[in-house]
């Protein structure tokens, strides 16, 4: 069993969000006082995040989260930080949904670490300790506030994956579940399940650590109490998805995922489809391996009044159903968790393609 780590210090409650001056205040100290700080564009001109939280000094950057990070966005973002002395830099923030905490996460990584973003794609790449990072989540199911990856796509190789590494994993987390309020429904919902969709199949897998199940457990109690009981968006509600997120990346930070991940990040990388709706349309396709995971996942839908898109693949060609095929495969980390080390011989090409005709 490895070494394993999760975020050192955490704040949660309504209104927690106006812990973050005095604590970037406490960073703060000679020539290093510039905060980094990323913000989902969603926020922009908004009151949540006021302009008197941060000083004139620190750069604030609003990041665009139409379209998941991709490794050359990282790479254009770092290029332009790393023009900044590192040791005026007192902290990096992300405040938003997964796209932005990934984007803090993995720029902060690349200040202290030479070259491009696609060389620490992988487990365990990053040599130096990142700089101080601090993650203010504003949509609650990634787990990325807790994970130790920063999902990024390499459109050059078809690539979606994270720096996963323990020098990736947040210092400081602020939760505030003030800031889900204004969530859409059906974002709040696909996001949510990705919470879900991370522990059962991190409880399906082979690798299994007692911690990490643990957490899992917790994790999903808190989803079926939030997506089967009453409106997942009261206040009760959106506070237990802030902590079921919380417990879903540290799960995942001592774990593995299993079949959902892999096929939505073919969805990911060949259609664009983003990550939380990519899960649950793949959940959806798999009830051949998550047979009572899938039914419970339809009645949340059902209850929640949810619905996700259909017919994704219908009408793709030969060449997209074996670009589907290609990054789903690559994955083999999860693969083999789910199916054991010959899990090709499983998910042959004409296996995979089946599978997706059903989404
Ligand atoms: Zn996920």
């Amino acid at each position: 069993m490895k070494n394993c780590k999760n975020v050192l210090r955490y704040v949660f409650g309504a209104g927690a969000i106006h812990d973050l001056p005095e604590l970037l205040k406490t960073r703060r100290q000679g020539v290093c006082r510039r905060a980094i700080v990323f913000i989902d564009h969603f926020f922009r001109d908004r009151d949540e995040i006021p302009n008197h939280f941060f000083e004139t000094q620190d750069n604030i950057f609003f990041v665009d989260t139409t379209h998941e990070p991709k490794t050359t966005d990282i790479d254009a973002l770092a290029g332009h930080f790393r023009k900044i002395p590192l040791a005026e830099i007192c902290a990096v923030i992300g405040i938003g949904g997964g796209a932005t905490l990934d984007t803090a996460k993995a720029v902060a990584n690349l200040l202290t670490n030479e070259g491009l973003a696609e060389i620490y794609q992988g487990w365990d790449l990053v040599k130096h300790p990142a700089i101080f990072k601090i993650a203010v989540p504003t949509l609650s199911g990634t787990g990325s506030e807790t994970s130790r990856t920063c999902v990024m796509t390499n459109v050059k190789n078809g690539l979606k994956l994270g720096m996963n590494s323990d020098h990736t994993i947040f210092d400081q987390l602020i939760m505030d579940p003030n800031l889900s309020k204004t969530v859409p429904r059906e974002q709040y919902f696909y996001t949510g399940l990705d919470t879900y969709i991370h522990c059962i199949e991190s409880l399906a897998g082979s690798y299994r650590h007692p911690v990490g199940d643990a957490f899992s457990h917790q994790a999903n109690a808190l989803c079926r109490q939030v997506f089967l009981q009453g409106d997942m968006l009261s206040d009760e509600n959106r506070e237990k998805m802030m902590v079921a997120s919380y417990l879903g990346g540290c799960a995942i930070a001592n774990s593995f995922v299993g079949l959902v991940h892999p096929f939505s990040a073919g969805l990911g990388v060949v259609l664009g489809i983003h990550h939380g709706v990519g899960n649950c349309i793949a959940l959806n396709a798999l009830g051949e391996y998550y047979p009572r995971e899938v039914e419970e996942f339809r009645r949340m839908m059902e209850k929640q009044r949810v619905d996700i898109p259909r017919g994704v693949c219908k009408g793709l060609s030969d060449k997209d159903f074996a670009s589907l095929y290609e990054s789903t495969i690559i994955h083999e980390k999860p693969l083999s968790n789910a199916l054991g080390s010959d899990f090709k011989m499983i998910l042959t090409p004409e296996k995979v393609r089946s599978i997706f005709a059903l989404m």
